[in-house]
């Protein structure tokens, strides 16, 4: 076979072509490659799994983020979001947010809301602007909060998780888009946010949302103080639950950035080690359908050589509605795309584009 003429060393030979037979790795095996096998080869394997799923297709969508606060009752150490002593914070009230969205017409599919965990809305708060949204845009999908932000209006609102998941999906909530997820192992969790939800209770409420017929996505932030074995054993528990509910859409690693939060001593991680992220979820994950380049947080540029490493989805055109990463440092503060643009991004990378709903439905091919 091809593969085992490019790879040196016995181990990582034998790990890729039980994964060019299409074979499952294991925990330990996909540690082994990550740390061994050189981008190259794991360009290689990611590239073949990506092509044998979606083809040459790339997918995106038309969608608007609204971020309702920056106010945080926690302080992830992180997070160059929510809002630090001295600094200026917002409250955006449902009137407003309903604007944004009025604003955008039809041209938009899908809103995305995620924010700070807000000491004083409860859950009651967030869905009558749901039903309000849908008011005004039934055929509009409503992606909206991290597990944290979920258990908490549902605490609030004195429901349990699947109590609290159920009232949203009453009041018009679509899917969830899966951040929060941080690191799931204990240890580099307690030190880089220790009072948030822990990793199983972020696990136990997808599970939750995946068994009450809400899809969500799932993600990793990488590039702080965690090691190779604490990633591969996050996508390893993501996989495991995958396994039990099919429910996720689709997986997004998310880079650590370091300006304008506790880390930012650590610095970032080399475009290296994302690239070779990227191309690892996309060989580990085998049960996933796709794997995301967000690129308002990766850049453009980083983003179309992704979809050479396993990556197939470049999120959507956002209308320059986030703040999240370029208050921590991402190289373009304005982030906003025409279709126009994503369309040439993508046949400029030599990949088909495709236009979707929220749950990969295809809208229009390029
Ligand atoms: S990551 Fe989320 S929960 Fe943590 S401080 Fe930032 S906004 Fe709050």
């Amino acid at each position: 076979m091809f593969i085992e003429k490019m790879i040196d060393d016995d181990e990582v030979k034998r790990i890729a072509t039980k994964v060019m037979d299409g074979n499952r790795i294991s925990l330990a095996e996909g540690v082994i490659l990550y740390d061994n096998a050189d981008m190259a080869t794991l360009g290689f394997l990611a590239n073949k799994i990506r092509e044998d799923k979606n083809g040459d297709h790339t997918y995106f969508n038309k969608n608007l983020h609204i971020e309702p606060t920056n106010r945080c009752v926690y302080s992830c150490k992180f997070c160059s979001y929510y809002q630090k002593k001295g600094e200026e914070g917002w409250e955006f009230s449902r009137e407003q947010m309903l604007e944004k969205i009025a604003n955008m017409g039809e041209e938009i599919t899908e809103v995305h809301i995620v924010g700070g965990v807000h000491p004083q809305w409860d859950l009651h708060y967030y869905g009558k602007f749901f039903q309000d949204i849908k008011k005004l845009r039934p055929d509009v999908h409503i992606k909206a909060f991290t597990a944290v932000e979920i258990s908490f209006i549902a605490k609030k609102s004195k429901m349990s998780v699947a109590e609290g998941l159920a009232a949203l999906k009453e009041y018009g909530l679509d899917s969830i888009p899966g951040g929060g997820a941080e690191i799931f192992d204990e240890e580099i969790r307690q030190k880089v946010c220790p009072h948030k939800d822990t990793g199983e209770e972020w696990l136990y409420l997808h599970e939750t949302a995946h068994k009450l017929g809400i899809p969500t996505n799932a993600t990793i932030l990488y590039g702080h103080i965690e090691n190779s074995y604490h990633r591969i054993e996050h996508l390893n528990r993501l996989r495991e639950l995958q396994d039990r509910t099919g429910g996720f859409n689709v997986f997004i690693p998310l880079k650590y950035k370091k300006e304008n939060n506790e880390l930012g001593y650590l610095g970032e991680v080399s475009i290296i080690e994302d690239i070779k992220l990227y191309a690892i979820s996309r060989i580990f994950l085998d049960n996933f359908g796709h794997i995301k380049a967000y690129w308002p947080m990766i850049g453009k540029d980083i983003s179309q050589l992704l979809l050479s490493f396993g990556v197939d989805d470049f999120d959507g055109t956002i209308n320059d509605s986030t703040k999240i990463y370029s208050l921590a440092g991402a190289e373009d503060q304005s982030p906003s795309m025409s279709t126009d643009d994503m369309v040439k991004m993508i046949k400029d990378a030599g990949r088909v584009p495709v236009e979707r709903d929220s749950i990969y439905g295809i809208i229009k091919e390029y």
